[in-house]
């Protein structure tokens, strides 16, 4: 039991749908919940799921993935080497505002009478959609139909249509269609005011982040171009709009550094439609001059006002489709108080939504539907999120891996700063630089360096992409495990020690021989090494380059061999558990049952130094290592240990729930499977962790699709072995999953009576299930009956 609350949003207005989100009525209670599960993104440019009408509003945002504002951080008491640089994504200026106006009275959506309401995430076509009657003070009825999609198909590109057709008599109509620059405005910040003492939200800069280098264009076309008063970037930013009406209208411009406006002025007339499709063109950049990023987002929007709004989102509907044709999980189970259908189709959106476009830039622990965590990216995309995405689109899996290794300069000249050979990647960044100012819970989570090892090699092994590793991946490697042989060192006994690291437990920092680092390690150093005797004896002459290019040295791959082969594992025979560091059972065992619900997350309610002093977990540690590399514990062994660190792990990080299913699948405890899976599931659509207006928790996503394919589904791939042990829940009638291995697709459809697995596609496949290996081929099907 995880001390959280299932919230879902009340059905009377959200009802339940296989493909939508929808919302029946306004309500005020939910904007900020919403803003977040309306967002649209495609990985590169993102809008929170705000109003057209710009109001109201919790914290409304636009984000370019990547473009960033620096400042410096400010260390009570310095030390060598702490992190210098702060680095924060950037509000980017709001396009999605068109304001309405009948009879001058603005469409306001709390105080407007409306007959019919309706706002669709509709994640079969890729839009946003909503349908309302407003009956306006003056008595008259206008049907308003909105529609916007960040486009899958060019990522600079965000399309908006706004269409008002007054029903009864003539009416003044206004339409206001601006580009708000929100955050250097007062008012984006607000929410940020609020919550001082969260350290999960981003930062107020209190100074000027945007200056308009560049104010152009004419008529309907804006064209501004910006740079960041401290990290330099460059923001080109281009809008148009395209009027259709047959009714007398004019409209009137005006620009400033940080407003844009189009008004347009229409003698409405009863049944005909005023319609406004407004493209806006964002196009980031470290070096090119604003003007020249402008004339980028000048060109884009010619090409999209030739393709007009009908055809992008055809071309929309093909870029959804071809997600779904890999990535769709079917459920059949009971409601029980939540649609499963739907939230699964949720949550597989936002990794469509996160990671689509992403190509040259990693994946925010938010994905693009919120500023919080400062839009950086974390081990939280090579763990939770590259393994759905090697199973399902390998091509951004390895987009991904190769952003990583665009970084490898910064984690080589890190590591010299932190003393140590190899490379040390940032605990958290966007630029490289290490930006995690609080290092205990930062920078000592030295085991994002072997996290990013694991995902190297869980891409190359489901892909079977042994190129990859000649790229750019046995370069990373190669760095890697030269920072764990040279932080670690052996003890009078001979075994390999790594010390004062903090696991991924960020309630436990600084310790010893943390088990899950130790491990993860391990796996590092014997992966590297075992990459690097591949290419010695296959492919010689690219093992020579890269050992000129690594400067590797004639005994180092042994030597990593031997610290690996010396590794230390801390076990307690007594309790028959790893202990999750070689002080962790000293301590005194925190009472979760006897703390208040109010009292979680702990971080907000507890000094770090409380908290460190107990046996308390924020997030799944050694049971993390119990399914990362499950193939090095017993049955046995995972059971003592999750038994044991269940009752001491609060979820209070939302990376927890989605692995503590998956482990209790594999253990049996299918009641707590189920139940761990539902937080995840509904992390963001019920708030579970209760701040699901901050943004998308987009690690617990790629969790809930772990949990339905690696936990019931029993998926997994140790040294390259496809092998398949599904556990389908009692109380489900049926889950049917894709998964691309190896070049093959193959799908697993599951229910109580029969067991079906078939390859789609690709050439014939050995695998081993339910631990008998199997042949499959294309078009034969195996079928296995229940019990059989
Ligand atoms: C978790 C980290 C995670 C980060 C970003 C923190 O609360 O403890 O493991 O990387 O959030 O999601």
């Amino acid at each position: 039991m995880l001390p959280r609350e299932i919230i879902p949003l009340p059905e009377h207005i959200y009802p339940s749908d296989p493909w939508r989100i929808i919302e029946t009525g306004f309500s005020d209670k939910h904007i900020g919940r919403a803003e977040t599960i309306f967002s649209l993104s495609n990985g590169y440019l993102g809008v929170r799921g705000t109003f057209e009408e710009g109001r109201p509003g919790l914290s409304p945002g636009t984000f370019v993935n990547g473009f960033h504002e620096t400042w410096p951080i400010v260390h009570a008491e310095g030390a060598f080497g702490l992190a210098e640089t702060g680095q924060t994504i950037v509000n980017v200026p709001d396009a999605t505002i068109l304001k309405l106006y009948i009879d001058d009275e603005p469409l306001y959506l709390p105080v407007a009478r409306m007959q019919e309401y309706r706002r669709v995430l509709d994640m079969r076509d890729g839009t946003l959609r909503r349908d309302l009657l407003w009956s306006t003070p003056s008595g008259k009825h206008v049907r308003v139909r909105t529609r916007r999609f960040v486009s899958l198909e060019y990522r600079h590109l965000l399309a908006m249509s706004y269409e008002v057709t007054v029903t009864d008599q003539p009416a003044p109509l206004v339409i206001s269609s601006q580009i708000a620059n929100r955050q250097d405005a007062d008012l984006g910040d607000e929410a940020v005011a609020d919550s001082p003492a969260d350290p999960r939200l981003a930062k107020d800069f209190g100074q000027r982040v945007l200056n308009a280098e560049v104010l152009g264009g004419e008529g309907g076309q804006f064209l501004i171009g910006y740079r960041t008063t401290n990290s330099g970037m460059t923001l080109g930013l281009g809008v148009d709009h395209v009027v259709e009406t047959e009714a007398p209208h004019r409209t009137e411009r005006s620009l400033e550094q940080d407003l844009g406006k189009l008004v347009v002025t229409v003698e409405a007339q009863p049944g005909v439609p005023v319609r406004i499709t407004k493209y806006a063109v964002y196009q980031r950049s470290r070096s090119v001059p604003p003007k020249e990023l402008v004339d980028r987002c000048r060109r884009t929007l010619d090409r999209a006002k030739d393709l007009g709004f009908e055809e992008l989102l055809e071309q929309q509907r093909r870029q959804v489709d071809l997600f779904w044709a890999r990535a769709d999980i079917e459920v059949e189970t009971e409601q029980d108080g939540i649609d499963v259908q739907q939230a699964v189709r949720w949550n597989l959106y936002q990794l469509m939504q996160a990671s689509w476009r992403a190509e040259g830039s990693g994946i925010p622990a938010k994905g693009l539907t919120g500023q919080a965590y400062e839009g950086h990216y974390f081990w939280d995309a090579e763990v939770y999120v590259l393994p759905f995405l090697a199973y399902t689109q390998p091509r951004i899996a390895r987009n991904l891996l190769r952003f990583r290794h665009s970084m490898l300069d910064q984690a080589r000249h890190r590591a010299r700063v932190l003393s140590q050979r190899g490379a040390t990647f940032p605990w958290r960044t966007i630029n490289g630089e290490e930006a995690s100012a609080y290092y205990q819970a930062g920078t000592a989570q030295y085991h994002i360096n072997a996290d990013i090892a694991y995902a190297i090699r869980k891409y190359v092994d489901v892909r079977g992409d042994v190129e990859f590793l000649v790229e750019v991946g046995a370069e990373m490697l190669v760095e890697t495990a030269r920072l764990w042989e040279d932080l670690g060192f052996y003890g009078d006994e001979g075994l390999f020690h790594i010390h004062s690291v903090t696991g991924p437990d960020e309630y436990t920092t600084v310790v010893n021989d943390n088990a899950y680092t130790n491990l993860i390690a391990r796996l590092n150093l014997n992966y590297a090494a075992g990459a690097v005797r591949r290419l010695h004896d296959e492919l010689p002459a690219e093992y020579r380059a890269l050992k000129h290019d690594v400067g590797l040295e004639d005994d180092e791959v042994e030597r990593w061999e031997r610290a690996a082969r010396a590794m230390y594992v801390p076990f307690d025979p007594e309790r028959g558990i790893n202990p999750q560091d070689d002080t962790f059972l000293d301590r005194e065992r925190w009472d979760i049952e006897a703390t208040p619900l109010s009292e979680f997350p702990l971080l907000l309610h507890f000094h770090p130094l409380v908290i460190y002093r107990f046996q308390v977990i924020k997030q799944a540690d050694v049971v993390l290592a119990m399914f990362l590399l499950g193939n090095e514990f017993t049955l046995e062994q995972k059971r003592r240990n999750f038994d044991y660190y269940d009752p001491l792990t609060t979820g209070d990080s939302s990376l927890s729930a989605a692995v503590q299913s998956i482990v209790a699948a594999e253990i049996g405890r299918d009641h707590k499977a189920l139940e761990y899976f539902r937080y995840a599931l509904m992390m963001d659509l019920a708030d579970v962790a209760g701040n699901v207006s901050d943004g998308v928790h987009v690690a617990s996503t790629g969790g809930a699709w772990m949990s339905l394919v690696f936990g019931f589904g029993g998926v997994r791939d140790f040294d390259g072995e496809l092998t398949i042990d599904p556990r389908l829940p009692a109380s489900w009638r049926r889950l049917v999953f894709p998964i691309r291995f190896q070049n093959r697709q193959i799908r697993v459809s599951l229910t109580h009576d029969e067991e079906r697995y078939e390859v789609l596609e690709g050439k014939p496949i050995d695998l081993r299930i339910r631990g008998e290996q199997r042949h499959l081929v294309a078009g034969g099907p195996l079928v296995i009956p229940a019990g059989g």
